[in-house]
Order: C-alpha cells, then structure tokens, then sequence
C-alpha cells in the first residue's frame, strides 16, 4: 500500500483505537523504512536495516512498532499487522504460537483486555 496523509491518519487511529480496548499505552507508530532507521540505533537494535522484510515489528523495550505499510497490500493483511504488534506489547512474554494467534483473532473481533500486570 502506498502511504499518504490519510492512510498515515487512519493507522494512527486504529493503533489508538487498539491500543485502548488491549489497555496499552499507545506505542510511537513508524509507517517507513526510512522512519525505522531515523529512530535512534538503541531503540531498533536488532531490527533495523531487517525491518523492512517482515509486516510488522514491535520493540517492546520502546512502546515502539513498525508497521511496513509498503509491504502489506491490503486493507485486511494492515488491520491484522496491527493487531498482531500490538497483541506483542500487550502480552510481551507471549511467544508466536496458538495462543498468540488466537489472542490477535480476538482482538481483530474487538476484544477488550485488561492492563497487564507484572507478575512479582
Ligand atoms: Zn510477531
């Protein structure tokens, strides 16, 4: 997809949206490449000069994600990137797997979560 002002605003919007019914803060949101590589090194250590392979990619140390809007080449593949990021932050022990993917099922329907707590 190509990126303008508008599609910026909307996927702006939608983590926001998300962010809220997951009980995250709301991450800092990189839609570019070029965005990826202007943040400072220690915030995208790791996935950098990489990140432009992969949907997503969330740096959960920074409340920090990627979308690769140029990458993703529709409506449905955008919606299911952001969720899958932001299912990341909300459930930062939670591997890929099952339950990760049901988790972004989940909230793709909606679903509200509750704020995670550090177990101690
Ligand atoms: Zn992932």
């Amino acid at each position: 997809m190509k990126i303008d002002p508008e599609l910026r605003l909307q996927i702006l919007e939608k983590v926001g949206i998300y962010s809220n019914r997951f009980s995250i803060p709301e991450p800092k949101t990189l839609l570019t490449t070029k965005e990826v590589l202007e943040m400072p090194r220690e915030m995208t250590e790791g996935r950098r000069t990489s990140a432009y392979k992969y949907y997503g990619v969330s740096y959960l140390q920074h409340n920090l994600v990627f979308i690769n809007v140029r990458k993703i080449s529709d409506e449905k593949t955008l919606e299911n990137t952001i969720v899958h990021e932001l299912i990341h932050l909300r459930f930062p022990y939670l591997a890929h797997g099952k339950r990760f993917n049901k988790l972004v099922r989940q909230g793709l329907r909606g679903k509200t979560f509750s704020a995670y707590k550090k177990r101690k």
